[in-house]
């Protein structure tokens, strides 16, 4: 079958924490999407509330949940988990968190560490909210040192969010994102002071791309289409699903922006056929077409026009 003009993809390296992929045949704006969607609207589970009963450790109760919430939880069926804000509940209950419970106190001379791995999940059923543990020790992130008589006794309220309303809940800790390694498109300007093919290092992409010609003529019509992404997580979701449940996020914001689209049109339509007129829509560059041409085309709707009217 001949997939040429599909989009494809070409998985290079695939290990638990860590995917390196070529995507092709997509334009720019789309790869690019992908990528951000990637890094702040795949959504994961942190803690978000903390409640403090004793704390009598060195670090402030601030600087303590602020250490919690990093901690990456795992997030493996987190569609199960509504989020709070869309919650029946006053303030949260099971359906929309996980609470977790950290009871320490040092008895000793010696300093005693507290350990993620000492986050106790209450009514556990599934993975869900478990601490990513990936030192041999099995201990996980260090979250407080305490000496002689020093305690902590706590509760953790996780909840579900992405990382565009704070970064604790991104899945990734990097997105690596190149395309044109050989820079035919001239996209990139390199510093130099000879020549700026022997000054800088070429990228390991080139190995996926002819060398250009230098003979050639330049081509103001040519557009990017291989995409190389190295996709790295933090461990609450594995890889493949922050790509599968980035591009699903994706997919349907695309949805809701036609269903919106769908209902402005149908309702002018009614509109019209009532005998009403549409001057209101009209105004503000809305999808009928005379919306456009009162205001001198679409140009005039997102810059000028109407910028100027919100600001003064
Ligand atoms: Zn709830």
């Amino acid at each position: 079958m001949d997939r040429k003009g599909e989009p494809s993809v070409i998985i290079r390296e695939a290990e638990k924490d860590h995917v390196n992929f070529m995507l092709q045949e997509v334009d720019l704006a789309m790869a690019n999407s992908l990528r951000r969607t990637m890094l702040a609207e795949v959504p994961t589970l942190s803690i978000d509330l903390v409640e403090i009963e004793v704390n009598t450790s060195v670090l402030a109760d601030e600087f303590l949940s602020h250490r919690l919430g990093l901690i990456p939880l795992d997030s493996q069926g987190i569609e199960n988990l509504l989020y709070s804000r869309d919650c029946a509940c006053d303030n949260y209950c099971v359906k929309c968190s996980v609470a977790l419970e950290l009871t320490a106190k040092c008895d000793t001379d010696s300093t005693m560490n507290v350990y993620a791995s000492d986050l106790y999940r209450l009514n556990a059923t599934s993975t869900l909210g478990k601490p990513v543990i990936r030192d041999p020790q099995g201990r996980g992130p260090l979250i407080c040192k305490l000496r002689r008589h020093q305690e902590l006794r706590l509760t953790c309220i996780a909840k579900k969010g992405i990382a565009k309303e704070h970064a604790k809940w991104s899945p990734c800790a990097a997105v690596g994102f190149e395309y044109d390694p050989w820079n035919k498109l001239k996209h990139t300007d390199y510093w130099y002071e000879v020549d700026a093919n022997e000054e800088w290092p070429k990228s390991e992409n080139c190995r996926w791309e002819e060398a250009p010609d230098p003979e050639a003529k330049f081509d103001y019509n040519a557009k990017p289409s291989k995409f190389y992404f190295d996709v790295e997580t933090v461990g609450n979701l594995p890889p493949k699903d922050v790509v599968i449940e980035s591009i699903k996020t994706l997919q349907t914001k695309l949805a809701s922006i036609a269903i919106e689209l769908n209902k402005e049109s149908v309702e002018g339509s009614n509109a019209q056929a009532g005998g009403f007129t549409t001057y209101a829509r009209n105004d503000y560059g809305g999808n009928t077409p005379s919306g456009d041409a009162g205001y001198g085309g679409a140009g005039n709707y997102g810059g000028d026009s109407f910028g100027d009217r919100s600001w003064n």
